[in-house]
């Protein structure tokens, strides 16, 4: 089977996370058909199911022979917002839900382990098809569980260049508390909406500070007020405000920074205003990530690719394997429309991704 015949494959069975959208298709049938391709083609294969419903495959090569082991890394989920599962071709374009996002990439990650399970092989090539990274990321946490490795390729879309650095990001939940009061007293009341204005502000001006720092490849730290709510009906004082601010980080800067940050804003406006009462806490974090130019993996993706080192914008599942302490970068082909209503990919990209990796592996697992 070529990959572009793979893909299409991949991209026909629908599977959408459910925990973004209830009741959708989940990983069973995505992971049920990788399995049997992969035992089908020679390959080993494991099933993770820690999480009922929500399975991983690990997929390995079996004809190696001691030596390093290359952990490449693809999401089996799709989110739900878009076209349809159905894939269509035009030209070299695929079409169809998560064409681009990411089952390209899975599909030439398959393929290169199939292609690199020669005698040859020295070591071992793992592809770790992953639930969930749309949502909480569980599939990659419970391959990481019980599976190392010398290096890892995410195969997440990179336009075929080799990504080094994304960003990580934290999700602060800001409450100002006032009191309620009928609309004819405010006086016996206090505006909570009116007091999270100067935050608000604040968290503005904090944005365009960001800039002073520029990371080379993921350029500044940023921030944007996600979400608010508040307030009760027309004629009553608000008595709450709650504010969800998402801020992306860059590598180097943890979660305790980001709380001091906010800590330290509204310390300030509580000095402007000192009838200012609000809090903050951290609901969700995840960790930017970065490996060396000279890290193994990279010098050997550059040299059987040629391709550009970079930085992506989105975040990924290689934060956590870059976390587990395995040298982590990101490669993948070009298309457009992750996440949006109309996604495809490249298949002449796709298939030099698969013959890329394919030697990259051949290379790096001595
Ligand atoms: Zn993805």
């Amino acid at each position: 089977m070529t990959v572009d015949e793979l893909l299409k494959q991949l991209v026909d069975i629908d599977s959408v996370n459910p925990s973004l959208v209830p009741g959708a298709a989940g990983e069973r049938e995505i992971a049920d058909f990788v399995a049997s391709w992969a035992s089908q083609a020679g390959l080993a294969v494991e099933v993770l199911e820690g999480t009922p419903g929500r399975p991983s495959v690990i997929v390995r090569t079996t004809r190696g022979g001691p030596g390093r082991r290359l952990m490449l890394c693809g999401h089996l989920d799709t989110v739900g917002f878009g076209d349809s599962t159905e894939s269509s071709v035009d030209g070299d374009r695929l079409y169809g839900r998560g064409a681009y996002d990411m089952k390209a990439g899975l599909a030439a990650a398959l393929i290169a382990c199939r292609d690199a399970n020669v005698d040859s092989l020295a070591g071992e090539v793992v592809v770790a098809c992953v639930a969930d990274e749309e949502y909480a990321s569980l599939g990659v946490q419970e391959v990481l569980s019980v599976l190392s490795a010398d290096a890892a390729i995410v195969c997440e879309p990179t336009e075929s260049t080799i990504a080094v650095a994304h960003k990580g990001f934290v999700w602060t939940e800001i409450e100002v508390v006032g009191k309620a009061a009928h609309g004819s007293r405010p006086h016996l009341g206090v505006d909570a909406i009116m007091r999270t204005g100067p935050v608000l502000v604040a968290l503005d001006r904090l944005n365009q500070a960001l800039r002073g720092r520029q990371h080379p490849r993921l350029g500044p730290g940023t921030l944007h007020a996600s979400l608010i709510t508040g307030g009760r009906e027309e004629s009553t004082v608000p008595d709450r405000c709650v504010l969800t601010v998402e801020r992306r980080t860059l590598p180097g800067e943890s979660v305790a920074d980001i709380e001091r940050d906010v800590a330290e804003l509204l310390a300030s406006c509580r000095a402007e205003d000192p009838s200012l009462a609000a809090q903050s806490r951290t609901t969700m974090s995840r960790e930017p990530f970065e490996t060396a130019d000279d890290s193994p993996i990279v010098s050997v993706l550059a040299e059987v690719s040629g391709a550009e080192i970079t930085g992506v914008s989105y975040w990924a599942d290689s934060a956590f394997i870059s976390a587990a302490g395995i040298p982590t970068v990101l490669f993948g082909p070009s298309g457009d429309g992750a996440h949006a209503a109309v996604e495809w990919v490249s298949i002449s990209d796709t298939i030099r991704c698969a013959d890329t990796l394919t030697a990259a592996a051949l290379r790096f697992c001595r």
